[in-house]
């Protein structure tokens, strides 16, 4: 059987595409077949083999083998070579990695090129270099000498979405094998080929087999048996906050594996009328909800201003969002691509309609784009009320709702009328104001003066149902070690 599939993209790149799941450095065969859709067109790419639990199972023990086989105890400094070596290969193959990743999740070009690719350069980069700086603590204890070692877990999986197939799996697998932990790896059903792709370069860098091991298959299936699974230590999520709720109650069911979850949310995004350029704001905020089509965690879906400036602001916004061009994401001056797939267009279109149905005014796009594939126009919705579903659902897509505000305790109360809190953004040029605002917000991260920032050295996670834990930065390091007390009696002989 053939696990490997050529594929020409519509810009002529030329692709041979990896298609078997990746269990102890070797591409095998699964106990069924998923196919992945281009979403820009909404034909099928390729077929990938799915692991069911069998397959779960033998990823597992490969990891398992590995860690007590050596990758325990490895030294930092091979482990930073192999990241580093892995990085280095990515980069050789950027424009081919930039076009898988364009192909199966219908992102431009442009982005995969210059934030995707390369994020997955940094993360292995950044986590390279702290494979020697996991240090433990010396504690005085009344005459004996205390120290305290971080310890890797074990086997740790992986379950990743779909928004950002290789920045995801970078998030998950950096900070682990910097660690000394091994991992298995669960990649959306939906956007398998990318991680497929650094799979055969793991191979190429020299990991020893068992260390990293990628396959892909359906939640319920592939993903519910490694959050199940008695030898999974940790189980890193990302993904929608119902799912979430069920890998806690799996891991509390079986081996109380330790879990983090990134969930996504309904960010707001808040400008005050102090701002100076206005321009700027508008710049930011259109990148803060219409990147990567909406489908991004901490987009910033629910933009408040403050009622001076909001006349203004509606016009320039609509101005700019109407610019933007929704199409072929292999055309350089594509600004958006489709929805992921068509459950999701169809659910996004769900939310325009129920905007529409409880009386907010759709100032902008609201349809689709073309006859093939799930393109949605640039959407804007005014005149909102904050218990409207296009207020307080997450719609992972490119619909915005826009209201007023008139102070600072009226907009902290609109910004915390949600059960998310994964991030917010506020624009002033009012220093103090900035400062006095992002204490109040109950949010992971705040940004200010800008949108969606976001960098391997500083934490990403989220307050109330975003989740919990903080990916990136020494912050992620604690996700993926444990720490052990050792005591010694110095005085016995
Ligand atoms: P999802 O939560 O269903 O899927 C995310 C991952 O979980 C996928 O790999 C999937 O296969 C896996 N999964 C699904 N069911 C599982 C189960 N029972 N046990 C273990 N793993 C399971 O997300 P989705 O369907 O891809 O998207 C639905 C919604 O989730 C989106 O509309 C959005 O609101 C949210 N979402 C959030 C993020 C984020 O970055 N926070 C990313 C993608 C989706």
């Amino acid at each position: 059987m053939s696990l490997t599939t050529e594929y020409t993209t519509a810009d002529g790149f030329k692709l041979n595409l990896n298609t078997g799941l990746f269990i102890n450095n070797e591409f095998v065969a699964g106990s069924s077949t998923i196919d992945t859709i281009n979403p820009s067109t909404g034909k099928v790419i390729a077929s990938v083999q799915a692991a069911e639990s069998k397959e779960v199972n033998l990823a597992v023990e490969a990891a398992h083998k590995a860690f007590y086989g050596g990758w325990k105890t490895s030294s930092p400094r091979e482990r930073s070579r192999l990241m580093h070596k892995l990085a280095d290969l990515v980069e050789r193959d950027s424009d081919e990695l930039a076009h898988i990743e364009t192909l199966d999740n219908g992102k431009p070009l442009n982005d995969s090129k210059t934030f995707d690719v390369p994020g997955l350069v940094s993360q292995l980069r950044y986590f390279a270099g702290v494979t020697d700086k996991v240090h433990g603590k010396v504690i005085e204890t009344q005459g004996k000498l205390s120290y305290t070692v971080h310890e890797p877990i074990g086997v740790c999986g992986g379950i990743i979405p779909w928004n950002f197939p290789l920045n995801m799996f970078s998030w998950k697998i950096a900070p682990a094998i910097a660690t000394a932990n091994t991992v298995v790896i669960k990649t959306s059903e939906l956007t398998p080929l990318s991680a497929l792709k650094v799979a055969a370069l793991i191979k190429e860098a020299g990991f020893p087999p068992g260390v990293l091991n990628v396959i892909t298959g359906y939640g319920h299936i592939a993903g519910d048996a490694l959050a199940r699974h008695d030898k999974v230590g940790k189980i890193a999520f990302t993904g929608s906050t119902a799912i979430g709720r069920l890998i806690m109650k799996a891991a509390a069911e079986t081996n109380l594996k330790k879990v983090t979850l990134e969930l996504g949310g309904k960010s707001p995004n808040i400008i005050f009328d102090d701002v100076q350029n206005l321009d700027e704001v508008v710049f930011w905020s259109r990148l803060g909800i219409y990147m990567n089509a909406g489908q991004v965690c901490c987009a910033g879906s629910r933009i408040f201003v403050q009622e001076g400036i909001y006349d203004q602001f509606i016009e320039k916004f609509k101005a700019l969002a109407s610019t933007g061009k929704v199409g072929n994401p292999y055309e350089a001056t594509t600004f958006q691509g489709p929805q992921i797939s068509e459950k999701q267009f169809e659910r996004v279109m769900g939310y325009i309609e129920a905007g529409k149905q409880e009386g907010a005014t759709c100032l902008l796009g609201g349809n689709r784009v073309g006859d093939s594939g799930y393109f949605i126009e640039p959407t804007i919705f005014t005149d909102v009320t904050p218990k409207m579903k296009i207020m307080q659902e997450e719609i992972f897509g490119p619909v915005v709702a826009i209201s007023k505000f008139t102070d600072v305790d009226d907009v902290i109360e609109k910004a915390h009328d949600t059960s998310y809190g994964l991030a917010a953004a506020v624009f002033t040029s009012n220093i103090t104001r900035a400062v006095t605002v992002s204490n109040r917000l109950e949010a992971g991260t705040v940004w200010v003066n800008c949108y969606n920032q976001i960098s391997e050295n500083a934490p990403f996670g989220g307050y109330k149902q975003s989740g919990f834990g903080r990916e990136n930065s020494v912050y992620a390091l604690e996700n993926y070690t444990q720490v052990k007390a050792i005591k010694i009696n110095i005085g016995l002989q």
